[in-house]
Order: C-alpha cells, then structure tokens, then sequence
C-alpha cells in the first residue's frame, strides 16, 4: 500500500514550482520588469517556455497603488527629456547620477507608447504632469494586467511572500504552503508608506537577509504637523508661491511653491516636497522651526524699500489695507504691479498680531520699529515647531535599499549575481509630478531585461 504524508505534514510540504525569473511586488516597477524580461527575451530569441517569468503580489489585484495615483487620476508621467526629469524631479545628486541610466532607457516618451499602444491616451498639463485622457488610473492598471497576459507571465495573486534564500544556485521563494524557485529575482516591493496597500517593507528586510544596507525608512511627499496647530480660521487657506523655510540644529532647508494650512498643520506643494528634509532635520537636531517668506524673491532690503514707497506714496492708507491687496511673492520689478494671488485676507490678522500693529492704523503713523517688525515677519512669517511628518501618509517614504550597493546601469545587486532590484524599495525619492512613478518604471524595465541578460538560456 502507498504511504500518504499525514495531514499536517503534508500541508507543511510547500508545492515547489520553478521559473526562469521571479518578481516579487505587482506595482509600477515589477509590472514593467515582468514585460521588459519578456520584450529581452524574444529579443534574444529565447521563446516563453525556456524564459517562463513568474509575478508574485500579496493583493489579490496588481497595481494597487497605480490604481491610487494621482487622487485616482495617475499622474503617470513628467513631460521633458531624462535629463529635465532628473533635474526637475529628483533634488539630490547621488540620485540624479543613480537614476540617470535607467531615466534614458526607459524614457517617459517610452512608456506613453507602451501606455499608447494598449489604447491608453494620454495629456499633458500645463505644469507638464502627465495623466491617462480617461481620467481613470484604472486605466493604466488595467493596460499592465493585459501586458502580464500578452507578455506570458504567470501572475500569481493574493500571495505574500515571507522569506526568500539562496540554495544551489537558485532562488527559494516561499509564501504560505508555496516555495518557488528561480534563476534570478527581481525585488519589486515598493516604500513603506501607504502601508495598507501592501507596502510593509517585506522586500527591505529580504535585502537585508542577502546582506544588503537598508537605509532607514523615513517620511517624504508627506503632510507636515505642527505642535500648536495654525487658528482654524486659517485651515483650508492656500500661500501662493512662498518661500518654506524649515530650521533646526542651525541648519536651515528651503521650498519654494504654494502652501497650505490645514488643522493639523501644513500641506501643499511646498510643505511635501520639503517634508523629507524636515524629517531628516528633526531626526538629527529633535525640533525644527518653521516660517514662510511671504517674498522668496526678493531680499530683506529690497522689500523694505517696497515698504518705504508705500509710507511716502499712500500715507493714509491703512497697513492692513495694504495687506489685503499686496501681491505675493511679485517678481522681481515687479512689486504691486504683477497679476499675482494676494496675501489671504484670513493671514493678515495673523501677520499684523505678530508685527504688534494696532489693526487701525496707517503708514504715515507707523513707527520705524513697527515698520521693521512687518519686514521681517513678512520675510519669515512663524509657523510653528514641528511635531511630526508622517511616514505612512507620504505619496512615497525615503529611504531603502542603499544605492551604492546596485548597479546602476543594470539594476543588478553588487552583492548578490542575479539578484535585482528596482522601484521605491531603493534608496531614492523623487518630487510630485510624476516623477516617481516614472523612476519606478524605468528602473523596473532595467530589472527585467538585465535578469534576462545575466540568465544562460
Ligand atoms: C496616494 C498615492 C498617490 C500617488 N500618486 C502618484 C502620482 O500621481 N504620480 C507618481 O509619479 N507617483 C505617485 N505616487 C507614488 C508612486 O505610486 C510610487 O512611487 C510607485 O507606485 C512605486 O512603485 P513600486 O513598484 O516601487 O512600488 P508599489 O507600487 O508600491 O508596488 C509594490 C508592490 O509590492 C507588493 N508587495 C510588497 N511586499 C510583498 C510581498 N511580501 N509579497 C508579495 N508582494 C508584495 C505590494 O503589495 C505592492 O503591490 C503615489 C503614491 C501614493 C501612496
């Protein structure tokens, strides 16, 4: 008689099944490294059988975050050439120089014809953020999942992995009662912010068992929270083009664009694109200032100039007044002539209270002290101390797996032969716009052709 395993033992036997290459995470980077694994493939003549390529996502959908993207919209991609991405998108030189390789392989010309030739048609706004004609990030996810059919990868969904090893030169890729193997592995599991799409930073610690440096996960494109919240008659009011300036620890970081007061704190362009910054400032120093430049362009002297001719010009007028209909941030030239946003009505109160100016009165009775106090509450207007950035609400987090131990121009671990990485799980963090999901795709298209290529078929 045949001897059967006993029950629990047998659920404990994990099914092994073997492909050529592995790609753990279904968002932006692994969906473009499954079809550019198979595109090198038939390239090199290699057919789906001897190059089988197998996707695991732990959501029972891929392309959970693309689906999120962009307030549901998917701003997909930046318009402009790799090197206007990367000067654009991504402030930091080490990740301009690590990014610029995969940037100029897989452009965002690229992708719109990947994107295109599914049906997808695409616009591009007048600050150049790229999003679908339809509207619908669904869209964009739904031309990858019929990318992964006509490509002939095996996606396997509702599958998370837990471990990954090397043995006898294969990859052991095990997820609940599974164990797959494979030649090479792409990881593809993304940041650690928006942990309830599935981004818990899995990969990040299978880095880490391959002997990779994970640099600390921390908050980037996050709201920003303040210890005394701003009055609540300001929450909702938007600075247009100002400067944010952060301090702390005698170091000062700075951000120009429009920003917005919320109950908690602040949001807006300027606030997320600064949020990685004031992260790292209140992880080195504890505490972190905050002020807005009411006039990012110009300089102190300049505007109490600008000051100076309002006193001698309208001396009846009331500062308040003034305030109410001074252009923000003219330039340069410029001042109280540009067709530029006002200072909100709502921050006058507030701009006036910290300048300790009677709400009454005019510039011809306004003392020089009184006068100065404006100045230089108009140059660095209080915001409060910072209490928190918020890793898992950034549009990305900071940190990852580090950059120097990946190559560049393939993707491919210094550590590991065959081992690939790509997307958000990297040590980079790009700026709103489209940035990141671009950088995501042409990292990922690096990852599937260079597994293919470091494969003997
Ligand atoms: C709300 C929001 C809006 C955004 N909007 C934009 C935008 O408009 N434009 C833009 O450029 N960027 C945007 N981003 C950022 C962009 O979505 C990400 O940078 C990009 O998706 C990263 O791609 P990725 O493939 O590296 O990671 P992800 O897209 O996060 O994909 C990683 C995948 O790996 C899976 N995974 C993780 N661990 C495991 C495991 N153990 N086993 C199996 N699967 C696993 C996850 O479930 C996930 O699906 C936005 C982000 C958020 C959160």
């Amino acid at each position: 008689m045949k001897k059967t395993a006993p029950v629990k033992e047998r659920e404990r036997t994990p099914i092994a099944s073997h492909s050529s290459i592995i790609i753990i995470g279904g968002g932006a980077s692994g969906l473009l490294a499954a079809v550019s694994a198979r595109r090198a493939a038939e390239d090199a003549g290699i057919g789906t059988e001897a190059c089988t390529i197998t996707l695991l996502e732990r959501n029972p959908r891929t392309g959970t975050k693309l689906r999120l993207s962009g307030g549901g919209k998917c701003n997909v991609t930046h318009e402009g050439s790799p090197q206007e991405l990367l000067e654009k998108g991504f402030i930091r030189r080490n990740e301009q120089r690590f990014l610029r390789h995969a940037l100029y392989s897989f452009t965002s010309s690229d992708l719109l014809q990947l994107l295109l030739a599914r049906g997808v048609t695409t616009g591009v706004r007048a600050d150049g953020k790229v999003f679908p004609d339809s509207g619908e990030a669904s869209s964009v996810a739904i031309a990858f999942e019929e990318l992964q059919r006509i490509s002939s990868v095996v996606v396997r969904t509702s599958c998370r992995v837990k471990s990954v090893e090397q043995r006898d030169g294969l990859f052991q890729v095990r997820s609940t009662g599974t164990l797959f193997t494979s030649d090479a592995l792409i990881l593809a599991t993304g940041g650690v912010s928006y942990s309830g799409t599935g981004t818990t930073g899995d990969g990040l610690s299978i880095a880490k068992t391959f002997g990779h440096t994970v640099m600390a996960p921390s908050a980037a494109l996050t709201p920003v929270y303040t210890i005394k919240p701003p009055p609540a008659s300001l929450a909702g009011v938007a600075l247009r083009s100002a400067g944010l300036v952060a301090s702390g620890g005698g170091r000062s970081v700075e951000r120009r664009g429009d920003l917005l007061f919320t109950h908690r704190g602040f949001s807006g362009p300027a606030a997320l694109s600064l949020s990685r910054d004031i992260a790292e400032l209140m992880r080195e120093s504890g505490s972190c200032q905050l002020f807005a430049d009411l006039f990012p362009d110009h300089t102190t002297a300049e505007v109490e100039q600008f000051l100076l001719r309002q006193t001698k010009k309208n001396g009846a007028q009331m500062v308040r007044k003034f305030l109410q209909i001074c252009p923000i941030a003219p330039p340069e030239g410029a001042f109280g002539t540009a067709p530029h946003g006002t200072i909100p009505t709502a921050l006058v109160p507030s701009i006036m209270r910290h300048a300790a100016i009677e709400s009454e009165v005019t510039w011809s009775i306004l003392p020089k002290e009184k006068r100065l106090a404006l100045l230089a509450v108009l140059k660095r207007f209080p915001l409060g101390s910072v209490r928190e950035t918020v890793l898992d609400q950034g549009e990305v987090s900071a940190g990852g797996v580090s950059l120097a131990e990946v190559n560049p121009k393939s993707m491919e671990s210094r550590i590991v032969p065959k081992l690939l990485l790509c997307g958000e799980l990297l040590d980079y963090a790009g700026e709103i716009g489209g940035y990141n999901l671009q950088a995501a795709f042409s990292t990922g298209w690096m990852a599937g052709r260079n597994a293919v290529k470091s494969l003997k078929f």
